[in-house]
Order: structure tokens, then sequence, then C-alpha cells
């Protein structure tokens, strides 16, 4: 029964890409094969320029089209609760940095014992948005990758911040002490966090993050996110 009702339901609306709209071939797929492999620039392996000392690498998958369906996409994926779009771009995202790097390096990633850490959202934007599209992807990263991601609760958001908009990185950076705390340093400890989230800007946000982790068991961290503004 359930089988007939979902052909009727495919028929009468078929999947359509949540990026561009165009009919998807695959009932799991939210993203269009184009939109997936061919649509958004890749970001150049040029991306590590400058980077603290607590952050060993950046991994960003694309580059930001302002005003265009990237940009589109993620805004639907913060405001839409779409954790299945979180899940299938993390997973991409995930597959993306397997192909960047060598055996060596990975074998040594694993070695290191990875650990993904999604940027948390504060309790009331989480509340008000259903979820937090940073976990979601990090679960679709750990789908590809196989790393372990940290359970909800161990790092917590506990300042909102104002717009973070027109300000540099020093600024922002100011902006952000003090945001995160971490709950219990246990689960922390001996691992090589890889801290994921939607979009680099300047980094301010996941560097304020990595500092926080270096304090507690000096480990640098690396860095994921979809996309490079
Ligand atoms: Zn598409």
């Amino acid at each position: 029964m359930k089988k007939i009702y979902q052909s009727y339901v495919e028929i009468a609306f078929p999947p359509t890409c949540v990026c561009c709209g165009i009919s998807t071939s695959s009932e799991d797929r939210f993203i269009c094969s184009l939109c997936r492999t061919n649509r958004f620039e890749i970001v150049g392996d040029e991306q590590n320029d400058i980077l603290p000392s607590t952050v060993k690498f950046v991994n960003t998958m694309w580059n930001f089209d302002k005003g265009g369906y990237l940009q589109d996409l993620l805004h639907k994926l913060k405001y839409h609760h779409l954790r299945g779009v979180g899940l299938e771009l993390g997973y991409l995202m995930g597959t993306n940095f397997l192909h960047r790097h060598s055996q060596e390096e990975l074998d040594g990633i694993h070695e290191a014992k990875p650990l993904i850490m999604p940027v948390p959202l504060h309790r009331s934007k989480k509340r008000k948005r259903g979820y937090n599209q940073a976990r979601a992807l990090g679960e679709g990263v750990a789908k590809s990758t196989g790393w372990e991601i940290l359970k909800p609760g161990v790092i917590e958001r506990i300042k909102k911040t104002k717009t973070q908009t027109g300000l540099n990185l020093k600024q922002r950076s100011e902006n952000l002490r003090g945001v995160f705390r971490v709950t219990d340093s246990q689960p922390l400890k001996g691992r090589f966090p890889i801290i994921v989230d939607d979009v680099f800007t300047t980094g301010a946000t996941t560097f304020e993050l990595a500092r926080v982790i270096h304090n507690l068991n000096e480990q640098s961290s690396g860095i994921m996110t979809v996309a490079k503004a």
C-alpha cells in the first residue's frame, strides 16, 4: 500500500531538485546530478592561506555564488528544516574530502582519531529552526568518511551573537569571545577535531571554536564547510 501511494505521489508530484528545481530521477536524491557534480565551482587547493596555529586545514567544497543557486540552497538548508538535504550535502563534502587527499594523508587522519564536531547553534535558534543544519551536514560527513561524530550537547553555544555582517575578522573574533562552552571535555580527549559548518566566510566562528577546543587539550582542528564565501 505504501509503495502504491508513493508511486502515486511521484506521478502527481515528481521529485525535484531542491537546488535548481528540475526533476530528479532517483527518489531518494534531493539534489540533482548536475548540481551535485557540475553546477558549482570546486574550491581549488590553494585554500589554506593564512590559518591560526590552532587550525590544521580548511576544506571547503564549493565557491559561494552570491545571489545564485548555492546561496539559495544554503538558505533553505538553514531555515526550512531540510535534514535530508543536509545529510546529502554532508555526504558530498566527505566524498570531496576523500578525493582530494592521498591514502597516506587519510591514514594519518584515521590514526589521529578524527571526531566530527558540528558548530552548535544557540538553544533559542535551534528551537526556532527545529534543527541544527551543521549537525545534519556532520552526519553526512560521518557517513561518507566513516569518522565518528560528537554527540549533541558536549559543545554548546551559550551566547547569541549580533550580526557579523560588515565586521572584519578581528571584530568578528571579538564579537565571538565566550560564545562556545565545552560541557564535558572527556569525549574530546585524544581526538582530532573536525569542525563542520555550512559556510566559511572569514573563518571567525570556526576559528573561535578551534581556539576553545585547543585550550582544553592542545589539539589543532580541521575545518570542513560546504561553501567558501
Ligand atoms: Zn539541481
